[in-house]
């Protein structure tokens, strides 16, 4: 029986990724299972997958949790160290599916115990990259992507050698916003944001496709993965979502990846790689999509994308205060206190804000220099947003 454990259960992956699993009880044992705020839901998984432990990520929430799984004999904890108490757990399959820079802690854990890792958690690559392959790597852990673009680019590279790559492109949605006017984005609420045309998805991740920052995230963590030279990264609009990544080669043959946008496809693979298994999946009927089309990804509907460019240039740990900057303009949106269009501005600010301090950026590259820049990045985001506010009122 493989030991699993899924960090992030509750959230859109963690479900998916249990819904994976509970269709093969026989061949898991659940080790852990961890959720935020949403503990009713965790306790039912809980009792359903029969875990060695549920943590809460919120110490207020341990009672409830408790209480909802008493008689159960499954422990109940709660708290950052929690977290990575469950994370030390010995697993050989665990799912990173916490959003936020949150996820990065307990991920770099369960690849100290020489765990696979199959990371949906893009941010803790974004910003700790490094130190995530290192840790891979020391301790003969793995780090295998679920992405659905990451994992279309491993799946396009299978057999074939990295040095041939010319070129990989990862494809966008565009966002709830990609047929609205330019001039109208700047109105836009959180509410209609958070609805994606295509894609079922937790909250932050929906409106980070809206701005385009996932996607901004998402060529970071392509330059982390597979080491692919910044100027080789690019991005085009397909809102058909079905062709999720290509690979480029010397020869001038490009490798598609094309499927359904059901993010079960990615977790499955992450879990049978490196077997290929049968997935409750649709499978696409060609005839009936008729055709696909792709669109420029603009710079000026999208400024996320030339801040993604300018981090992966600057390299360092220009990608933790990015990461960091990015969540809490995102919590300034969704508190009203920013518009849609400045976030960007917000980030942009951050950036140049800790890049003139010297010593910070190219700083040597530890967990403690990665949590310090992350504090700083949000510190100086919460003063660009109130800085923003005043300047409005
Ligand atoms: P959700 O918001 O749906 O779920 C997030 C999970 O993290 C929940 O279990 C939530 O608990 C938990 N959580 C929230 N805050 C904390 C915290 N501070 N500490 C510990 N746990 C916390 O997100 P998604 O499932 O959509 O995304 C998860 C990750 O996967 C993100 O990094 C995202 O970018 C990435 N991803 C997601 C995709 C998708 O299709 N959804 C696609 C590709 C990548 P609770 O809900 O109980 O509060």
């Amino acid at each position: 029986m493989r030991r699993i454990s899924v960090f992030g259960a509750t959230g859109s992956i963690g479900q998916s990724t249990l819904d994976l699993i509970g269709r093969a009880p026989d061949s898991y044992h659940v080790v852990a299972l961890t959720g935020g705020r949403n503990i009713a839901l965790l306790a039912e998984q809980a009792r359903q997958h029969r875990p060695e432990i549920a943590v809460t990520a919120d110490p207020d929430r341990l009672t409830d949790l408790r209480d909802a799984l008493a008689g159960s004999g499954i422990e109940a904890a709660a708290g950052e160290g929690a977290l990575i108490e469950a994370a030390t757990r010995p697993a050989d399959w665990v799912m990173s599916a916490i959003v936020g820079a949150a996820g990065l802690a307990p991920g770099l854990r369960a690849l100290e115990q020489g765990a696979t890792l199959a990371l949906a958690n893009k941010e803790s690559m974004v910003a700790a990259g490094k130190l995530m392959l290192q840790k891979a790597s020391k301790h003969g852990g793995r780090i295998l992507p679920v992405d659905s673009e990451h994992s279309a680019v491993f799946q396009a590279l299978i057999g074939e050698n990295i040095a041939s790559v010319e070129r990989v492109i990862i494809t966008a949605s565009g966002g709830a916003f990609r047929d609205w006017p330019l001039e109208k984005l700047a109105a836009a609420t959180p509410e209609q944001a958070a609805t994606h045309p295509n894609w079922d998805m937790g909250q932050r991740i929906t409106i980070d496709s809206a701005s385009m920052f996932n996607k901004a995230l998402e060529l970071i963590e392509t330059r982390e993965f597979f080491g692919i030279s910044p100027e080789n990264i690019e991005t085009v609009v397909h809102p058909e979502s079905l062709i999720h990544a290509l690979v480029g080669y010397n020869d001038g043959a490009l490798m598609a990846h094309v499927g359904p946008p059901d993010m079960r496809h990615a977790i499955g693979f992450a879990l049978h790689w490196p077997e290929r298994r049968s997935l409750p999946v649709e499978r696409l009927d060609l005839t009936a999509i008729g055709s696909l089309s792709f669109r420029v990804a603009c710079d000026q509907r999208y400024p996320a994308l030339r801040l993604a460019r300018e981090v992966m240039r600057e390299g360092g740990l220009s990608g933790a205060v990015f990461n960091a900057a990015k969540e809490q303009a995102l919590d300034g949106f969704l508190a009203r206190q920013i518009g849609f269009m400045d976030m960007a501005g917000i980030v942009e600010d951050v950036l140049s804000e800790i890049s003139a301090r010297p010593g910070h950026i190219h700083a040597e590259f530890t967990l403690d220099n990665v949590n310090r820049l992350d504090h700083l990045a949000r510190d100086t985001a919460r003063g660009a947003i109130k800085r923003l506010m005043d300047r409005k009122n």
